[in-house]
Formats: C-alpha cells, structure tokens, sequence
C-alpha cells in the first residue's frame, strides 16, 4: 500500500523536480498509447540519478510499497501502466555516460532513447543495431526490460546479446553494478542476463554497457514479391549465404493494401498485386559492388523459381519506403476496427505452418474475419494478428478474443513455438504463461523472484 508516510518520506528525501503529484503533468504517464490500459498512481518519481533511484526504493522497501517501473511508455502488454502503486519514470536518466571506440561499447543510462543511442554510435562511426518501429521514444532500459527484439535479429540476435552488463537498483534499494565492458567474464553467474527481460521485476536498470558493431560501408534493400511463405523461407536460406543479411521479413498482401490505402503517402512500389511480399536488408562491409550483388543473387532466385517480381532501392528515400511499408502495418489496422493480436515464434522453418494452421483455426472461430500474419520470418517471430469481420461489432468479436487466443497458443505449443517473442508477459500474458509455461522454469522464475524481491514491490503485477 501507498500510505501518505512514503510519500512524505519521499518528498523529503528528493530534489522537487524528481517527483510530481500534479496530475496534468502525470496524465501522460498513465495512458498506454493504443487506449488499452488507463492507470493511476498516487505520485510519480523522475529521477535524475540511480544515487536518487535507490534512495526512493530504499524507502519504498522500507514501508513494502509497491513501485510501477516505466521507460519509454511504449511497450505492449500493459507492465508499464500503475494500477495504484508509485509510478518510478526513467525519463531523466538521460545521459550517455561512456563511449570507447577501442573496446567498441557505450555506457549510457537507462531513460536514453533507443534513436539517441542509434545516432550516438554513427557519430562514432560504429553502429548500435537495435532497430524498432518505436525507436523514438522507446528507452535503452525499457528494450533491456523486455529483451527487444526488432528487424536485425536475424543478423545480430536480441537487445540481451546487445549488452555487456547493466547496473540496477534491487528491491532493498541496494545498487547492482554490473557495467562491465569485458567480452570474457567467466566469474560465475551472469546477472546482468537475469535482469534483461525480467521485465522490471527483479530490478530497475538504470544503466546499461551496450556493446557497439562496425558501421557497415553500404547497404541494400529490395521488396521482392513471393507466392507463399513457403517460397519466401526458401527465398531466406538463398540470401542467407554469408553473413551480410540483416534483415528478412514476410508481408502478405493484405498488410500492404493497409498500409497504402489506410496511411497517406505510402505507394505499392509494384504495378500488379503479388500475394506475399519479403523485405530483404543486406550490409556490406567490403569493397564489392553492393548493387551488382543483389542483382546476382536475385537473379539466382528468379532462376529457382521464387521470385514473382522485386524492387531494389535505389536511393535512401526508396529504401526508407519500402521498410515503411512493413513498419506501418500495425497503425495500418486500425481504421478497420478491432484486431486481435499475437506475437509468437516457432523455429523458422514452422513459419509457414504456424500460418496455414492458425489461419484455419481462426477462421473457424470466426468465418469472417482478416488473419494478417506479418513479420521477422528470418528468425522466425510472427506478428499474428486477427482484424475483425465487417458484419460483427467490435465487443462481439473481442469477447472471442480467450477462445482465438487459445487456438492460436495451441498451434505455437505444438510447434515448439514461444507465445511471446519479443513484447514479454506483462499484464497480458500471465494467465497463458501460468498455463503454458514449463513447470520447472516457472518455479524457478518463482524462486528467483522471492529471493530478490520478498514483498513483491517492484512490478508487483507484472510477469508472475
Ligand atoms: C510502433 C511500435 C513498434 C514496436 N516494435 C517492436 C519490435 O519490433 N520489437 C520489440 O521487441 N518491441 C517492439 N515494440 C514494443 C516496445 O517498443 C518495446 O517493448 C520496448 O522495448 C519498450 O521500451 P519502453 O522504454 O517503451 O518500455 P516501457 O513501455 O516503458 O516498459 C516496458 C516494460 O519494461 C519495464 N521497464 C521499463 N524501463 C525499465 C527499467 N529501466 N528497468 C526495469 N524495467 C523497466 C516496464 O515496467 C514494463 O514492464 C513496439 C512498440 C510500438 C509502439
């Protein structure tokens, strides 16, 4: 509980301008953006030190009073949003603390927008390839919380295989400091690890030591249209030679119709409609010619059979179009009502599976409705999400959203899949992850929990 005596403690132990109670200056803190949750909290902190994090969770603990972590406020299942407890922002923890082109690492804190670190690593002339639609706003501690994942994983693996090692204020306000920059650190258990994806509720990262990669020369983008996901997972293991693929992701037709007919200035780079679509990023760090490559290995697929029609881009503006297109899709729903949505993984290879059997098995559900599965094919993460039919209400067709959701998760089980690949649990997800989860993992999630955060004060709703 949240009593005035934390509060007063806090407002003692804090600069005035770390904490609010104005509720105008709080309003946008408690809204997640799509409208899905609505929160409150009695005050917010906003930090500007992990010297002032640990000293309000020290006081937190003290009283056993539950704190609500949020970064950048644009995550999807809900963990960000307080339902009554202390709301602890990262936004001030703004400032890049370290960079080192020798060791090739950055030391930045945890409120740092995922774009600022992007664009601090090219003025160092390296790059940093986390890459998400929400780049803009996203923070480097909430893409550690839920272990990011994006469009080049594929090539350079999740935000966790990004970081050297974090530093974060546990449960008793005692301070974890795990900024390391070492590349070998074979001295036990990694912590840093525990703490990336906990989704807050081991600890709050307030700093991170990102690991940074050479700037590539150039780099290509082409669309190339495809007649099924099985062409375009075969597609995959064509360009996949070598290491210079970065990015592969699936697009069916209707996702591009979305994007082009429902958000102004996007254009159909084809003349006639293709079924399905691949978005292919290649980076080249050597001195051959970028262009004549991509031209020979798409003219291998087109000899194989597996290409219907490609653009390559030629120019930045091109090139930035056509990822457009794919990263639009979700606001591209919107106008059509209410959508459903998943975001699973099963081994690449079960893509095209995952597609036919979850499109059967919702189409069951509901004759009507608009499968649009869209997303990171090549390292196997579907965005699964299901538009509601013209001739059912909104509410009607939400309240089927239990039964869809276990149909779905079902086919994912089967197939070996994660029925969260890269959004995590939060709200959303608890009671399928208390069903679905491997027995002996949840115990020890448990356990680890109890351990690190007896009273449940971080996160107290989210994940377990
Ligand atoms: C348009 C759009 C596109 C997206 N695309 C992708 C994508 O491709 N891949 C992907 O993985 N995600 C994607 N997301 C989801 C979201 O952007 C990511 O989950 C992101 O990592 C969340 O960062 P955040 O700073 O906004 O965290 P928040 O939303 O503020 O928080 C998310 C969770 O992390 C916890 N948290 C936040 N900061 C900290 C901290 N410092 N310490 C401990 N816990 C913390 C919160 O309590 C909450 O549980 C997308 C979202 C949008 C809106």
């Amino acid at each position: 509980m949240t009593t005035a005596k934390t509060i007063a403690e806090l407002k003692s132990a804090l600069p005035e301008k770390s904490w609010t109670q104005d509720e105008d200056k709080t309003a946008p803190f408690l809204r997640e953006w799509r409208g899905r949750w609505q929160g409150s909290t009695p005050f917010l902190l906003l930090p500007a030190t992990t010297r002032e994090v640990a000293a309000a969770v020290k006081i937190c603990a003290r009283h056993k009073t539950p704190i609500t972590v949020q970064g950048g406020n644009t995550g999807l299942v809900g963990g960000q949003i307080p339902k009554g407890e202390i709301l602890l922002s990262t936004a001030r923890l703004n400032k890049i603390r370290e960079t080192d082109t020798d060791n090739m690492h950055m030391i930045c804190e945890a409120g740092v927008t995922l774009q600022d670190v992007q664009e601090a690593a090219d003025n160092l002339g390296l790059k940093f390839p986390l890459s998400l639609a929400s780049e803009g706003s996203c923070s480097i501690g909430g893409n550690l919380a839920t272990n990011a994942g994006g469009v080049h994983v594929v090539k350079y693996g999740t935000a966790r295989a990004l970081t050297f090692g974090v530093e974060a204020v546990l449960a008793d306000g005692s301070v974890f400091e795990g900024l390391t920059s070492l590349r070998k650190d074979n001295t036990g258990i990694d912590l840093s690890q525990v703490l990336i994806g906990a989704e807050g509720t081991l600890g709050i990262i307030t700093a991170a030591s990102l690991k940074l990669f050479p700037k590539p020369r150039d780099s290509a983008r082409a669309l190339v249209a495809v007649d099924s996901p099985d062409t375009a997972l075969a597609l995959l293991a064509l360009v996949r030679s070598g290491d210079r693929l970065s990015m592969f992701e699936l697009i069916p037709r209707l996702g591009l119709e979305y994007v082009t007919r429902n958000m102004a200035g996007h254009k159909d780079p084809f003349l006639a409609p293709h079924p399905w679509y691949a978005l292919i990023e290649w980076e080249f760090f050597g001195s051959e010619n970028s262009q004549d490559l991509v031209e020979s290995i798409l003219v291998r697929a087109t000899e194989k059979g597996l290409v219907r029609d490609a653009v390559v881009a030629n120019s930045q503006a091109q090139s930035t179009a056509l990822l457009a297109l794919r990263e639009n899709i979700s606001a591209a729903q919107k106008p059509i009502g209410a959508t459903i949505k998943h975001d699973i993984s099963v081994p690449i290879a079960k893509v095209p599976t995952f597609i036919v059997r979850a499109n059967a098995a919702v189409l069951k559900h509901v004759k009507d409705c608009h499968p649009l599965p869209f997303g990171h094919l090549g390292d196997g993460n579907i965005h699964y999400n299901i538009g509601q039919p013209e001739n059912m209400t909104s509410a009607d067709f939400m309240a089927l959203e239990p039964q869809i959701n276990d149909s779905v998760y079902d086919i994912v089980d089967a197939l070996g899949g994660s029925i969260s690949a890269e959004h995590g649990i939060g709200i959303l997800k608890k009671s399928q992850l208390v069903r679905r989860a491997n027995p002996a993992k949840f115990q020890m999630m448990r356990q680890i929990k109890s351990a690190l955060d007896p009273d449940n004060i971080l996160n107290p709703r989210v994940l377990l």
